[in-house]
């Protein structure tokens, strides 16, 4: 299509109409190739971002982003293999309690995840602070952790999905980042490239999630399943709760030590229900199991401590130490500890996630811009949690600091800003719905 037909195509999207799938291939094709330049594509996702797309629109901008780089086909090489994608959120560690665990069951799984950026942590991240452990494979690598370990998680290679990395970089820059199908075709075009026999999505919603209102969560569940239509991979995804830090921990080698934790059969009950629901999903669509026996199954896992010994096996398969699992000592340590005490009695009755998860960024946990460097030690740790009871002067929460505090008064008054006492804390489901 010639100069004047970019023209054309954006004042189409301009007035609303919907673009046919070989405009918006050439688009694609053409911004990743170079030939569109920034200020057309800028314009073209402005005129999305008002106006939505259609679901075909949305199925097509998806394939289109994933032809642009590398499709691994992985269901070809294997009989089944999943994946598993969260929309991000405070102390979701739930990737690295699943992977073992289904893996234990028979099942396999394959991610290709994210860094943390913004509030939410990022599962590499966390996987890092584990010494020696290599999250970034290349594909050759990726399938040889599968056939040894019957799971993997590492960075997604510059050869997946270019097209997303371009657009987001533009998004980023034009605000145009919150828009549901310019959302949902970044996360598919990245998730579908893998090429998985399944997907299951842990979608957040609450203070600390992406899509803070419920509606918005399933809208974009919603999205991120017709999405995948006709694509090969079968999608379901769990709406899921965020509107308090999930499990104790929030951080990075404290994550760790909790994910060792539930695969222990001892981490918190949250953390486990919530990795359990997704994990039952996942060996359902296997079809090797039905609800029941896939729920007896991950019991099994669990209790006869296959899942902590394939928590080792993969560790050591990504080239990291699987001592850790057994000797917390070998993982970063906090340099200092700082006790928050409640300043009243009675119950905690909200804890403010998204500025929860900013201050564990602030204390070097995360990052606020892509090349921040992260201290593995930092992080908190929510010793007393929404809905409990607390007595003044109770110790609720610890701050670890990777280096000495500087100022340790304003770190716990911070911290207490976004916690909230009163009489009730009303109740929310961990688990709010299933999709599919
Ligand atoms: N995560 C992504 O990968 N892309 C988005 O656009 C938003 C969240």
């Amino acid at each position: 299509m010639a100069e004047h037909s970019v023209y054309d195509l954006l004042n189409k999207k301009r007035r609303g109409g919907p673009l046919e799938a070989r405009e918006i291939e050439f688009f694609v094709e053409g911004f990743t190739r170079g030939t569109i330049p920034d200020y057309q594509m800028s314009a073209l996702l402005m005129a999305i971002a008002i106006n939505g797309m259609t679901a075909e629109e949305m199925a097509t901008l998806t394939q289109s982003m994933l032809k642009s780089g590398e499709q691994w086909h992985l269901r070809d090489s294997y009989d089944f293999i999943a994946d598993k994608h969260s929309t991000g959120g405070v102390g979701d560690k739930v990737s690295l309690v699943l992977s073992p665990w289904v893996a234990a069951c028979g099942v396999k799984i394959g991610m290709l995840s994210g860094r943390g950026l913004g509030h939410t942590g990022g599962t590499l991240d966390k996987l890092e602070a584990i010494p020696r452990f290599n999250a970034r494979l290349t594909r050759a690598e990726f399938e040889r952790a599968i056939d040894d370990a019957g799971c993997v998680i590492s960075t997604s290679t510059e050869g997946i999905a270019p097209a997303d990395k371009k657009i987001y970089a533009l998004r980023d820059v034009t605000g145009t980042v919150e828009s549901l199908p310019l959302i949902t075709a970044s996360i598919m075009s990245k998730k579908l490239a893998m090429g998985a026999s399944a997907l299951i999505l842990d979608v957040k919603t609450g203070s600390g999630a992406f899509m803070r209102l419920y509606q918005d969560s399933k809208a974009l569940a919603q999205s991120l399943i017709a999405a995948a239509a006709g694509s090969g991979t079968r999608v379901e995804a769990i709406i899921t709760d965020m509107d308090r830090p999930l499990g104790v921990a929030a951080g990075n080698a404290n994550e760790i030590v909790e994910t060792f934790e539930c695969l222990k059969g001892k981490g918190p009950e949250d953390v486990v229900d919530v990795t359990r629901a997704q994990g039952e999903r996942v060996l359902v669509m296997s079809g090797r199991f039905d609800e029941a026996s896939a729920r007896r199954a991950l019991d099994d896992a669990l209790t006869s401590g296959r899942a902590l010994e394939q928590t080792r096996t993969w560790i050591a398969a990504q080239g990291g130490d699987p001592a850790c699992v057994d000797d917390y000592s070998l993982l970063p340590q906090p340099r200092e500890v700082l006790e928050v005490k409640a300043p009243q009695s009675g119950v905690i009755t909200h804890i403010d996630t998204y500025h929860a998860g900013m201050f564990t960024v602030d204390l070097g946990a995360g990052r606020k811009k892509a090349d921040d460097v992260i201290d593995y030690a930092a992080g908190v740790m929510f010793d007393r949690r929404t809905g409990d009871e607390v007595r003044a002067g109770d110790v609720i929460a610890r701050i670890q600091l990777g280096h000495a505090a500087r100022d340790a008064e304003a770190l716990v008054t911070r911290f207490l800003s976004f916690v909230k006492f009163g009489e009730d804390a009303p109740a929310r489901p961990l688990v709010h719905e299933h999709l599919k």
